[in-house]
C-alpha cells in the first residue's frame, strides 16, 4: 500500500474526516536520521499529524509543528505542505525507552512541554503561531487539544507507527475526525465512541487498509471522498539555499572556514542531505557574491 492521505465529508458535511497512510514516508525519515524505536514512533507520529492538519489549511500555506518536552528525546520538529510533502526530525535520535501498555513511550520520551503549530504563507506574509501545553506527549491527543482550544473544535486524532523487530517500520498512519459548525451532539458523540472501539491506526494499516477505508471503518457508511492523493518525505533543501545561508555567514567566516579546512560541509537538520563545498566553489561564491556581509 502506497502512501496516501484521504480527505472527505460525513453527516451531511457537518464532519470532516481525514486518514492518511505513511508507511513508507516514516520509514524514510528513521533511514534518515538513524531513529531508535520510542524516537521513530515520535517522529512518525507528528509527521503524519502534520500531513493530517496540513491536509486541512489553505494551498498557499505550510504547517510546521515543534513539539518540546522535559523528557529525554528534548524535541520533535516537522512541517508538512497541503500538497503532501513532509519532513521532520527529533533532537535525540538514539532515545528509546521500555514500551508501556504495550506501546511505545512516546509520551514518556517528550515529558512535560508544549506544542507550538505554525501556519507559514509559502509567498510570505504575517505567519500565524499558537502555542499549547502537551496534553500527553502521546501526539494524537496533544493535536486534539491544540484545536479544541485554537479553534474551539472537537476532533479525535489517531496516529501510529509499529515498529517491527528489526527497527524498521512496518506499518504507520492516522486519522482526524473533526466536528465542523452544525455537527449536532448526537453525531458528536456517536463518532467518538466509534472511533474509541475502533482498532489503532497502526493495525488498520497492517490490516492492508487504504486511507478510504480507513475512514469507512471509523466512521460508517456516509463518507463523501472528496480527494485522494499520494503523500512523500520531501525536504525543500538545496545546494543553492545551502549557499545562501554559507553567503549569510559573513565574509571573515567563510574566509576562516576556508583557511582551516578548504571546504565547507553543511548537513540539513530535517533530512540528513549533506552538501560539501570546496574551496573553488566559496571562492567562487565570495567572488559573485557583492553583497556579502564582511
Ligand atoms: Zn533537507
Amino acid at each position: 500500500m502506497a502512501d496516501r492521505l484521504a480527505r472527505a465529508l460525513v453527516h451531511d458535511g457537518t464532519v470532516r474526516a481525514l486518514a492518511a497512510v505513511t508507511t513508507d514516508l516514516v520509514e524514510e525519515a528513521r533511514d534518515r536520521h538513524a531513529t531508535a524505536p520510542t524516537a521513530t514512533a515520535a517522529l512518525g507520529r507528528a509527521l503524519t499529524g502534520a500531513l493530517l492538519l496540513a491536509a486541512t489549511i489553505k494551498r498557499d500555506e505550510r504547517l510546521s509543528l515543534e513539539f518540546s518536552g522535559d523528557g529525554p528525546l528534548r524535541g520533535v520538529l516537522v512541517d508538512a505542505t497541503p500538497d503532501g510533502d513532509a519532513r521532520g526530525f527529533v533532537l535525540r535520535p538514539a532515545t528509546h525507552l521500555p514500551p508501556r501498555g504495550g506501546k511505545l513511550d512516546v509520551g514518556g520520551a517528550l515529558g512535560r512541554g508544549v506544542l507550538c503549530v505554525m501556519r507559514v504563507p509559502i509567498a510570505g506574509g504575517a505567519l500565524y503561531r499558537s502555542v499549547v501545553p502537551l496534553a500527553s506527549g502521546e501526539i494524537g491527543a496533544d493535536l486534539a487539544d491544540y484545536l479544541l482550544a485554537s479553534e474551539q473544535t472537537h476532533a479525535a486524532v489517531g496516529v501510529g507507527v509499529f515498529v517491527a523487530s528489526d527497527g524498521r517500520v512496518a506499518a504507520a498512519g492516522g486519522y482526524l475526525v473533526q466536528a465542523l459548525p452544525g455537527a449536532s451532539r448526537e453525531t458528536v458523540d456517536a463518532l467518538a465512541s466509534r472511533i474509541e472501539s475502533s482498532a489503532t491506526p497502526s493495525q488498520l494499516v497492517r490490516d492492508g487498509l487504504g486511507p478510504v477505508d480507513m475512514l469507512r471503518t471509523l466512521v460508517g457508511d456516509g463518507v463523501t471522498v472528496l480527494e485522494e492523493r499520494a503523500v512523500r518525505f520531501r525536504c525543500r533543501c538545496s545546494r543553492e539555499r545551502v549557499a545562501v545561508a554559507i553567503l549569510a555567514m559573513g565574509r571573515k567566516e567563510i574566509e576562516a572556514v576556508l583557511a582551516d579546512d578548504r571546504r565547507a560541509e553543511v548537513t540539513c537538520e530535517f533530512c540528513g542531505a549533506r552538501y560539501v563545498l570546496e574551496e573553488d566553489e566559496l571562492g567562487a561564491l565570495l567572488r559573485a557574491g557583492d553583497g556579502v556581509p564582511s
